[in-house]
């Protein structure tokens, strides 16, 4: 077995406060480097640390650590660590992955911010439950940059026409586009996938009647959040760099058992 291939993306594990907030302290770090390289102002790229996974200690270290949005990418998930995390009452949650309209009324009950719409139903719905829960929410509409059949998101040519659509629904405040790139370790198809969001919401912001307020571009995640900031990210999306890898084999804690 090769246990050096879990730890090849050099993700560092979190067992206490000290790991996470080492964690937080080197991404931040490394998000006013890529400002910098950039030439942008370091306030102007937001982290959303995403917790999916992550137990419920780490999610209050990370609170402690001053998180007080988290990104969950399924929505049962979420709910369940909001409903355990009631007495941090500064603690906002970020639904960033597909909904399926029957959980609508879910994300409308307590998430702050949606950042995977890519269906008018789903929207249809969310304001229905938004209403009756008399609460707005931030959304942002998930585009498929990457091609890619199995990605949920709109298609560019699609979304003029659905992002007009949007303005039927008072209770969402749209603020710009998401995406997930391709899953790919090639370098230049990444950053194709971040160059074609930043060209859509350019376009979305001359062509909609609510260009001005559109101005989010997330996308980037772990392992190539400074690639995304150079292509203008305003929301980076980070997970395994500051809660730790995910899903690892044992051999990663015991290498001694691995044989190798
Ligand atoms: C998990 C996830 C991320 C973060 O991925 P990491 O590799 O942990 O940084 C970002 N965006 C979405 C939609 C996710 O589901």
């Amino acid at each position: 077995m090769n246990h050096t291939a879990t730890t090849s993306q050099g993700f560092r594990p979190v067992f206490s406060s000290d790991d996470l907030q080492r964690n937080l302290a080197a991404v931040n770090a490394r998000i006013r480097q890529a400002c910098e390289h950039s030439g942008r102002q370091p306030d102007s790229v937001r982290l959303l640390p995403v917790s999916k996974t992550v137990d419920l200690a780490r999610i209050r270290m990370a609170h402690a650590a001053g998180c007080t949005l988290l990104g969950e990418n399924k929505v049962q998930e979420a709910w369940s660590k909001a409903q355990s995390t009631t007495d941090l009452t500064d603690l906002r949650w970020s639904v960033i992955g597909h909904l399926q309209t029957n959980k609508a009324r879910i994300v409308a009950r307590f998430a702050s911010e949606f950042q995977a719409l890519d269906s008018l139903r789903l929207a249809a719905e969310l304001d229905k439950r938004l209403s009756r829960e008399e609460r707005c929410l931030d959304v942002l509409v998930q585009v498929n940059t990457s091609g890619e059949a199995s990605k949920y998101g709109l298609e560019p040519a699609q979304l003029e026409a659905f992002m007009r659509q949007l303005t039927a629904f008072p209770t969402l405040r749209v603020k710009g586009l998401m995406t997930l790139a391709a899953l790919t370790t090639d370098q230049q198809r990444i950053r194709r996938c971040f160059v074609l969001l930043r060209q859509q919401l350019q376009q979305m912001q001359q062509q909609l009647s609510y260009g001005d307020q559109l101005y989010e571009l997330s996308m980037g995640m772990s392992s190539d959040f400074e690639l995304a900031i150079h292509e203008g990210a305003t929301t980076v999306r980070v997970g395994q760099a500051i809660f730790g890898p995910r899903a690892l084999p044992d051999s990663y804690y015991w290498p001694e058992q691995t044989g190798a």
